[in-house]
């Protein structure tokens, strides 16, 4: 398959953006390669500069639940941008976004309206420590809750592919107040919570960022114990797993409340929109109710509104979760199958339509038992993928994301990809 232009686009990208790309992941670095780049998508496919097609199984990091180029999120949009594309004053559409949102994740009494994963992390947790009057955190090892900088510590996916411990930039002070503790472990979080000075416990309850690792049982429901005892405010990062392992996410699924979520990528429907919300007395907390500063110019886009609106409809339609578990176990055990084939040592992890394969031979429960996984082999299997047609998140560490616009005949061709790229 030709790269030509992929390869040209690339050179002059590098004279401008540093490593050519606007977010580190896409470099392809971890997997050994160059970026190729994407003309446009249509469904389960993408089509990069020179026209070469792939089956996608990144859904732009997580967001294109329903296919690229959805015909009903593009009418919308068009419909929604006649009318003026920003106005930096209240809409009706806010409110119904808002509503929309509360209906579906009934733990978001109130909702604020925001532009990325990372300002929806970012305010949730100045909120809690507003609302608490305290100053420390909790984040998991191997947890990405997007870039501020008192969550870039220890933060899987990106920085961990690139082997930046934290990040450069980020003062000592701005860390400090940060703890880490390994994903599915509660003694470690009762121990730091029990002096009493912690704002928050932010999580991701399907960690999605240290590739796919669910919640063991009753690790979801010790954190809302453990917080509600020592008045902490939990905080479930959603970013990833809102309308994508449930229609209510995994809170829905699991079955617990948290004090706030954030939420994020599927509810965008592919333009850049995300949100915080949940309790009322803490979301009053928010000016200009409250003390906690927190704004956003684009806060709100009619444009995103619109599309994420649309989304989370077409989402609500009967059908539409069965069908993605299915999709993803077809994919899931096909994988698997394909590496017990090969005789290669895998492990699956895999929560409805978001999956990981992970090249190790024992259980990813962590992000230390993920680290297990052979990073050279999944290069490999990136690049035999890719020159097959398939398109996989490019890095051990970032789970893959199956859509509804993924046939089971799409499927089968990419277990028979894998069947031959593992052989290789
Ligand atoms: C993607 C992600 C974020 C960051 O969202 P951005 O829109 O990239 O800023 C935060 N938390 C989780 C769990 C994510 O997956």
């Amino acid at each position: 398959m030709g790269t030509d232009k992929s390869a040209a686009i690339f050179e002059r990208a590098k004279q401008l953006i540093p490593g050519g790309v606007n977010s580190p992941v896409r470099a392809c670095r971890s997997v050994g390669t160059d970026p190729v780049f994407i003309s446009r998508g249509e469904g389960p496919f993408i089509f990069d500069a020179d026209g070469n097609r792939y089956l996608d199984l990144i859904g732009s990091w997580g967001p294109l639940i329903l296919g690229h180029a959805h015909p009903e999120i593009l009418a919308v949009i068009t419909e929604t941008m006649a009318r003026g594309t920003t106005f930096g004053a209240p809409t009706e559409i806010e409110v119904t976004f808002a509503e929309t949102l509360r209906k579906a994740v009934p733990s978001m009494e109130m909702v604020r309206a925001v532009s990325s994963g990372t300002e929806a992390t970012m305010s949730a947790l100045r909120l809690a420590r507003g609302f608490t009057g305290r100053a420390k955190i909790i984040k998991a090892d191997g947890g990405y809750h997007g870039h501020a900088d008192c969550l870039l510590v220890a933060a899987g996916s990106g920085a961990a592919t690139l082997g930046i411990p934290g990040s450069a930039g980020v003062p000592e002070g701005a860390a400090a107040d940060t703890i880490v503790v390994p994903y599915n472990d509660l003694t470690t979080v009762e121990q730091a919570l029990s002096h009493g000075d912690v704002a928050a416990v932010i999580i991701e309850p399907v960690a999605g960022n240290m590739g796919l690792v669910a919640p063991a049982p009753g690790y979801l429901e010790g954190l809302r114990a453990l917080c509600t005892k020592h008045g902490t405010v939990l905080i479930f990062d959603e970013v990833m797993t809102g309308f994508r392992v449930a229609f209510g996410g995994a809170q829905a699924r699991y079955n617990i409340k948290p004090d706030l979520t954030t939420i994020g990528k599927i509810i965008g429907g592919g333009l850049p929109a995300a949100a915080f919300g949940g309790r009322a007395d803490i979301m009053q907390k928010l000016a200009p109710l409250g003390p906690v500063y927190q704004a956003g110019t684009l806060s709100g886009n009619p444009l995103a509104m619109a599309a994420g609106i649309k989304a989370m409809e077409i989402l609500a339609r009967p059908g539409t979760y069965e069908r993605l578990e299915q999709v993803g176990a077809r994919l899931g055990d096909g994988l698997l199958a394909a590496a017990k084939a090969a005789g290669i040592p895998a492990v699956m992890n895999r929560v409805g339509s978001m999956l990981t394969l992970f090249f190790c031979d024992s259980p990813v429960t962590d992000y230390q038992s993920a680290k297990a996984a052979d990073t050279q082999r999944f290069g490999s299997f990136f690049r035999g993928m890719r020159d097959r047609g398939v398109f996989l998140p490019p890095s051990q560490f970032e789970a893959a994301f199956v859509s509804l616009a993924h046939t089971d005949e799409h499927i089968d061709q990419i277990i028979a990809a894998a069947k031959a790229s593992l052989a290789s």
